[in-house]
């Protein structure tokens, strides 16, 4: 079994507890307007001419995002750091993209990761079959999902996609007594509006086993060169980074209804 991956970056302090290698994987069935990773789009691998500029020259070169690889190949680059997993209480983070997009790869990732007792996180937008989910529960230690707007039809607009598997999915890991942290990406003007965010409370209230902590992650430009470097779409343009002032009323909108609030991941 191969999944393709666009990336393994080791020492990540930001996806998930302790010191992780974070697995990212190609291909997400959501098109979200501000997506930082617009490589990370296509489940296919894809190839681009980039350019440098070294003392006054410019040189280019093609390159190649995405690699098929073994889940083999993929857990001998997690384990090069197993050391410092261990003494950090870290582990292994799948993302992407979207992880939940390659089922049968990241179920047997998952497993293996579990029969060598890593802790597994699973960064994920949670739009999936209930099925897949199903399969790699058991195996997945922590969930980093992220509800990105409670509007279905704003959804559809920013995001392609219905909220409506999204949402039910949640509620079925939280049945199963899933740990989950929510993700909140916050876009000025698209979900940052007190609607948005009294909705977001309330279901995430709802659940049988309420969540805990919401990591706020706000919009910022820093994905945004990659759209020209890729010749992608920004459909966000030249909007300017999240508005500090407004991020700490939104963070305090939420401690206030007794969530624990993290900026970033
Ligand atoms: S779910 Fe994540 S990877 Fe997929 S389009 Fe949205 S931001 Fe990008």
């Amino acid at each position: 079994m191969t999944g393709l991956i666009f990336d393994i970056r080791r020492f990540s302090v930001h996806d998930g507890p302790g010191i992780r290698t974070t697995v990212f994987m190609k291909g997400c069935p959501l098109s979200c307007w501000w997506c930082h990773n617009p490589e990370s789009k296509l489940p296919a691998c894809e190839t681009f001419e980039e350019s440098r500029m070294f003392d006054g020259q410019e040189f280019r070169q093609m390159r190649t995002i995405g690699k098929e690889m073994p889940v083999a190949e993929v857990m001998e680059e997690i384990e090069k750091d197993l050391v410092f997993m261990n003494e950090s209480g870290g582990g292994v983070t799948f993302s992407g993209g979207e992880p939940l997009f390659q089922p049968q790869f990241l179920e047997e990732a998952l497993r293996e990761c579990r029969r060598k007792d890593i802790h597994t996180t699973l960064d994920t937008s949670g739009y999936a079959s209930r099925e897949t989910i199903e399969r790699i529960l058991p195996y997945t230690s922590l969930f980093l999902y992220d509800i990105k707007h409670m509007d279905d039809e704003l959804h559809k607009r920013y995001m392609n996609q219905s909220n409506s598997p999204i949402l039910e999915n949640l509620r079925f890991i939280s049945e199963r007594g899933g740990q989950v942290i929510i993700r909140f990406p916050v876009v000025e003007k698209i979900n940052d509006h007190r609607e948005n965010l009294d909705q977001l409370s309330l279901f995430l209230k709802s659940l049988p086993n309420p969540v805990k902590e919401i990591d706020l992650l706000p919009y910022h430009r820093i994905g945004s060169g990659k759209y020209a470097k890729f010749g992608k779409e920004n459909l966000l343009g030249s909007m300017p980074n999240y508005p500090k002032e407004r991020l700490q009323e939104i963070g305090d909108f939420f401690k206030g209804q007794g969530f624990a609030v993290k900026t970033g991941g």
